[in-house]
């Protein structure tokens, strides 16, 4: 293995959970930061969010994250509210919504790069994602970061990973890629020929098998135990 690929959103960038929760709290949830953390991933396993709805930023806010407010029970009025005021946040700030780095995600990287891995992002985005990682204080750990918007094609569809392989000068059956959807992260990585994980920090795919991490830190042993080829 000489490369690692990752998702951004809701793999090495969580959504700002406690923030997730005062917002609902304030709608007259009762939801910790967890509830919301299990919501989304709960959310996400039923396949959101959908590939190109990044490109309609209203419907995919009102979409995805009214889900997330249905599972932690709010009512259809106070679902629209709480979507609305997501996206204002996300769209409103630099860092975005998803910017809380994972809680592994600093040391994982630098334990990737003194093992001379190459390390790259694919995500879909809005062509911000680059400058979200750098607030996050993790984008120096890349070699090359693919923000769909920018280069105008979106996982699941093959290209993407293998212009972020193209760019590092890696092989396919050289990298491993992890991502938090099964649909469009670990189906289009594989598409690509890479060996894929889901990053499921939630346990919501106890199905699962094999290629499966419930952390970051899981990659390592996974990822790294084989010697690099040259
Ligand atoms: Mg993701």
């Amino acid at each position: 293995m000489r490369a690692i690929l990752f998702d951004a959103g809701n793999t090495l960038l969580h959504l700002d959970y406690p923030w997730l929760a005062a917002l609902a709290r304030r709608l007259g949830a009762r939801a910790s930061a967890d509830d919301l953390g299990r919501a989304t991933a709960e959310v996400s396993r039923m396949g959101w969010p959908a590939p190109k709805m990044q490109r309609r930023p209203t419907e995919f806010f009102e979409g995805y994250f009214g889900a997330i407010a249905e599972a932690i029970g709010l009512g259809a009025a106070a679902q629209r509210t709480f979507a609305r005021a997501v996206e204002a946040e996300h769209l409103g700030t630099r860092e975005g919504m998803w910017r809380r780095a994972a809680p592994d995600a600093s040391a994982v990287l630098a334990t990737l790069q003194a093992r001379s891995l190459l390390l790259g992002v694919v995500s879909n985005s809005d062509g911000r994602v680059e400058e979200q990682l750098a607030a996050a204080g993790l984008r120096n750990a890349f070699g090359t970061v693919v923000d769909s918007y920018v280069a105008r094609v979106e996982k699941p569809d093959p290209r993407i990973f293998r212009l972020a392989l193209d760019r590092l000068g890696v092989g396919a059956a050289d990298a491993c890629y992890v991502g938090d959807l099964l649909g469009v992260d670990v189906e289009g990585a594989r598409a690509a020929g890479l060996v894929a994980y889901l990053y499921d920090p939630w346990d919501v795919h106890p199905e699962l098998r094999e290629g499966r991490v419930r952390s970051l830190t899981a990659l390592l042993s996974l990822a790294v135990a084989k010697e690099p080829s040259s």
